[in-house]
């Protein structure tokens, strides 16, 4: 019954009866599909397309009620269910042809579930996958598991060599992970060099039966994706990936929470380590939409002034006299209350508002010490926390200065405290930012050190910028237990000695490990033996108490 003069078309024949039987189709519905003709023939009509819910009212008989009127046919929009159950758009042609024959004639629209670099589903594919599987009762949330996979850095291949290696690259990656996965899993390109693999249990295994699964399926991938891709004989690429997991088991009130949970720990694995992978532990709901809250009243809260900055006091070890403080920013939301500082900042971070945040902290205190200049009050040195990828930025010497103009705060009163992180990409920016920042007359310090893997190799390239390196908590915490741990601290002390620096102990909390940090020799101390830090009104009369400026 199909017009051959049309053949180029995926097309059907369908018998309108009591259901509506498809009895023939074309090969070029099968490749639109993805279904074999065996599994289209005598298959229910419904079950391999719907209709545009705003096309006669989504409804089939309509349709062909509407076709038998006409004598060239309808045009309307469909979607035609694929092999993998997500669904494809189509223009569709509906003739009668009699008896209660129809002939369906598609033409793919753009197909906004296929991605054009991969060939692979996308996300928009995902989405439909899942919600197909669960309006069908086939599996429940529980029984999906989400992989979020993305190549470090992928944008220095298209800036290395070129947007046609990247794409190859992309697309040589989508078949690897294809036929990594097989047919236990679903495999979609998002964005970039972000994919994404849903795992479906349609066994409904027991909870630690699955997560061991996934744990075999992640361990796999992250051994296969070491290998170079292969782009031509003269060229194969090695790039590291992250790898974030869904909590197997768990029952997620909606696929978004299910994305989020899976894309945090991604965050994660890029950031705490190279070619692995991190599986999310059930958080209630309530983490998610928290999360999403604080994201939201952050502008708000920086541009209110809500965020307010504490000063913890640090101190001379040997004289135990004050001589400098950190400011920490704290911040107590009307509806959310107290939002502990490392979790506003790594959502600071995520979104991208580093550099304006360290800024306006920056600023703050700036204002805070002309302030305390003009009201006679002799303040130490205050340092400000400041991340690595804010100091990299072009534009962080000439914001500093134009704050350093605008509040006129005497810079002699400044420190800069930078962490380390995993990705310092500009060395060069930063390391002349480190050196512009010592002209300008400020103090750099280095956060939380000996506890990242670069910390060595950075001292060691920029010790001439720096002036103080603070001893990580985690390390003093341990310097009463064991021999090694004290030996570990000694020597870093040493060093800091060979390299000219001072060293500040964090996180001191008894008078024990206070005694042996003096022992060996450490500058200064910080931590709640001393003080927690301090709100405004309070460190006022700590200052005037007791002052001396480094
Ligand atoms: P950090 O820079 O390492 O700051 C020291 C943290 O240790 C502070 O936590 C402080 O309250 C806590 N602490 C100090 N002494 C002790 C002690 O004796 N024992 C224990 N257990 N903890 C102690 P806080 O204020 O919660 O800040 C956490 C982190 O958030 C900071 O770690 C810093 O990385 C970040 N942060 C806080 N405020 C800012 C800010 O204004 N800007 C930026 N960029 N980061 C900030
Ligand atoms: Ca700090
Ligand atoms: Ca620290």
């Amino acid at each position: 019954m199909i017009d051959n003069s049309k053949t180029l078309l995926a097309a059907l024949t369908v018998y309108r009866g009591s259901i509506n039987l498809v009895t023939a189709c074309n090969d070029a519905f099968t490749e639109l599909s993805g279904l074999t003709s065996s599994v289209i023939r005598n298959s229910n009509l419904a079950d391999k397309l719907i209709l545009d819910k705003n096309d006669h009212n989504g409804n089939l008989d309509t349709l062909f009620d509407d076709a038998m009127h006409s004598e060239e046919g309808i045009v309307t929009n469909a979607k035609i269910f694929n092999q993998f159950h997500y669904t494809v758009g189509a223009k569709l042609h509906c003739v009668y042809e009699g008896c209660d024959i129809f002939s369906l004639y598609f033409s793919a629209s753009e197909n906004k579930s296929v991605d054009p670099i991969t060939r692979l589903p996308n996300g928009w594919a995902l989405i439909s996958r899942i919600n197909y599987l669960l309006e069908n009762s086939r599996i429940a949330l529980k029984n999906m598991v989400l992989l979020i996979l993305e190549a470090d850095n992928f944008s220095a291949i298209n800036f290395r060599y070129d947007y046609v290696v990247g794409d190859q690259f992309l697309s040589l990656l989508g078949q690897r992970l294809q036929s990594l996965v097989k047919s236990f899993g679903f495999v979609i390109r998002f964005s970039n060099a972000k994919y994404a693999i849903l795992i479906e249990d349609h066994e409904n295994l027991p909870e630690l039966i699955l997560k061991r699964r996934i744990e075999l399926i992640c361990q796999n991938l992250c051994f296969e994706l070491a290998k170079p891709i292969v782009i031509s004989d003269e060229l194969a690429i090695n790039k590291s990936f992250s790898i974030g997991v869904s909590a197997p088991g768990y029952e997620y009130h909606s696929y978004h929470a299910m994305q989020i949970a899976a894309e945090t720990v991604k965050q994660k694995a890029k950031k705490y380590s190279i070619n692995n992978y991190f599986i999310a532990t059930p958080e209630p709901t309530e983490d998610y939409l928290r999360h999403k809250l604080i994201i939201e009243a952050l502008p708000k809260a920086m541009s209110r002034g809500v965020i307010d900055i504490h000063y913890q006091p640090q101190y001379d070890m040997k004289t135990q006299t004050l001589v400098g403080l950190e400011a920490l920013s704290r911040w107590t939301d009307q509806s959310l209350g107290v939002i502990r500082p490392d979790i506003f900042i790594s959502i600071i971070e995520e979104i991208g508002l580093h550099f304006e945040f360290d800024l306006w902290v920056f600023e703050k205190v700036c204002k805070q010490l002309t302030l305390w200049q003009r009201q006679n009050i002799h303040a130490p040195r205050v340092a400000i926390n400041v991340s690595f990828k804010t100091m990299e930025m072009s534009t962080f010497i000439e914001r500093i200065k134009q704050i350093l103009v605008a509040t006129g705060c005497p810079t002699h009163f400044l420190e800069l405290e930078v962490t380390e992180t995993a990705s310092i990409n500009n060395t060069k920016m930063l390391s002349d930012n480190m050196l512009q920042v010592k002209a300008l007359g400020m103090h750099i310090a280095v956060d939380d050190f000996g506890t990242g893997y670069s910390s060595l190799s950075l001292i060691r390239t920029f010790h001439n910028s720096i002036d103080k390196l603070k001893l990580d908590r985690s390390l003093v915490d341990k310097v009463c237990h064991t021999e090694l741990d004290k030996n570990f601290i000694k020597h870093i002390i040493e060093l800091g000695r060979i390299l000219d620096v001072r060293v500040l102990a964090e996180g001191v909390e008894t008078v024990q490990q206070l005694e042996l940090l003096v022992e060996l020799n450490c500058d200064y101390a910080q931590g709640y033996y001393f003080s927690k830090a301090l709100p405004l009104t309070e460190v006022i009369d700590l200052i005037k108490h007791d002052t001396e400026v480094v």
